[in-house]
């Protein structure tokens, strides 16, 4: 192992006194464990035990850690150039990026804006959608309406549209944008859709459309505000209500895109296509941070009919080629593999390896769907007790809330999945 990644005992106490984790404390920060290499679907720890990978880093890594594929085609990006300004340049990596993307995405969504992040891919669809409703003379139309129990990010205009108590909206308060909020969707992903369940939101649209720019939520799966399935009539009733009533649709589709639900993207289990799409997270295989935004051409020529003439974003790093190039490759060896085959695979596996948890006295629900499979506790667990014997049963499982979930690599075995459901179900046997 090269020096520099050898962890030492300093380093550890380093990391304790100085570096903030995600939504940790500082003063009362809970354990992290070092790590020495991955591969594949493990996790090496530095004191040599090895996790099986159920997060996928996020629902980032889909191929797996240090793929060979993908290793190639940072290294020979390197050897060209990592990065150049997006801003009068343009290169091979953004072009064959973009156009994959034009290609996969559901129809109509043929512009694309590259960007950093997930929460900043939210943020630009927020500010194309108020830009779009002040170029069509509509300056009015400058709030959002959302689901409850949605994530879409942590900077502020994403912090808006989460859920308002998870986000913990009551502190942010005087700096948020005030949005509106429809109550979430009740109907299980296969259960039977009755108009009862969007009639809020039909409400909230049918009072408020001449002050509402656009309707964000993430399409079938509300990942992080409570990993809920929910039926894809609700999002296709939702794209209607917008048609209606001259309301962009913005779909997060940053946790579900690439497959994960068992569609390339989780807007084609209603059969729609949104008017701007978040993307992120495994476009990259979980190798570097890049997300992209993708709007009509409708959307894409109003905005830049207005005002400023352009679309007001420009980030630094935008389009960076490394991780375009990445971003490629990536999707590359998603659309070569059997990736329809392997998500229905792992969901009847997860389906049969999770049952037994439905019986637990701990247990409030159990649901799968495409790559996802979700405990959901009856109460809010010991987190530090239940995180330490996922890890002593040797997976790497990142319980949050009263969730425990999964969403695996792509490329995980048969084995490796057995062992990840099999050390859920005897943790969780041990809760009471
Ligand atoms: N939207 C959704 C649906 C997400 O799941 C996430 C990340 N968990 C984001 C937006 C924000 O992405 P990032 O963390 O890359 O900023």
């Amino acid at each position: 192992m090269p020096q520099e990644s050898r962890i030492t005992r300093e380093d550890l106490e380093f990391d304790r006194l100085h570096i903030w984790h995600p939504y940790s404390s500082v003063t009362d920060p809970p354990p992290v464990w070092p790590v020495a290499g991955a591969e594949g679907c493990r996790i090496r720890l530095a004191d040599g035990r090895e996790l099986v990978d159920g997060m996928a880093s996020w629902w980032s890594v889909i191929h797996g850690y240090n793929h060979p594929r993908l290793n190639r085609a940072a290294l020979d990006q390197i050897n060209g150039f990592s990065h150049v300004m997006f801003g009068g340049l343009t290169h091979k990596p953004a072009i064959g990026l973009c156009r994959r993307l034009v290609d996969l995405t559901p129809e109509g969504l043929d512009r694309v804006f590259i960007c950093d992040s997930g929460s900043v891919a939210v943020e630009v669809a927020i500010k194309m959608a108020l830009q779009y409703q002040h170029a069509r003379g509509r300056p009015e139309k400058h709030r959002l309406v959302t689901i409850r129990n949605g994530y879409h990010g942590d900077t502020f205009a994403a912090m808006s549209v989460c859920d308002p108590v998870t986000g913990m909206h009551s502190i942010f308060s005087g700096a948020l944008p005030k949005q509106f909020f429809a109550p979430a969707p009740q109907t299980p992903f296969s259960g039977d859709f009755h108009e009862d369940d969007i009639a809020e939101l039909a409400g909230i649209i049918a009072e408020h459309h001449g002050e509402i720019a656009a309707l964000i939520l993430e399409p079938v799966v509300q990942g992080a505000g409570g990993m809920r399935f929910y039926s894809p009539r609700y999002l296709a009733r939702a794209r209607e209500l917008c048609d209606r009533y001259g309301l962009l649709l913005i779909a997060d589709e940053i946790a579900t895109g690439f497959g994960r639900t068992g569609r390339m993207f989780a807007c084609e289990h209603a059969g729609i296509s949104p008017d701007i799409i978040c993307l992120g997270k495994a476009m990259t295989g979980g190798y570097l941070s890049l997300a992209a935004t993708l709007c009509t051409g409708e959307v894409a020529r109003t905005v830049c009919a207005g005002a400023a003439g352009c679309f007001m974003h420009g980030p630094t790093f935008m389009a960076n080629p490394l991780a375009c190039r990445i971003a490629c490759e990536s999707i590359d060896l998603l659309l070569e593999s059997p990736w329809q085959e392997k998500i229905a695979a792992m969901e009847e596996r997860m389906r049969a390896g999770l049952a037994p948890c439905s019986l637990l006295p701990a247990v409030k629900d159990v649901r799968v769907l495409g790559g996802i499979g979700v405990v959901e506790l009856a109460r809010t667990p010991d987190f530090r007790r239940l995180q330490e014997s996922l890890v002593d049963r040797g997976v790497w499982v990142r319980p949050f809330g009263r969730l425990v979930y999964i969403m695996p690599p792509y490329v995980i075995s048969d084995e490796e999945l057995d062992t990840l459901t099999a050390a859920m179900v005897e943790t969780l046997t041990g809760l009471d």
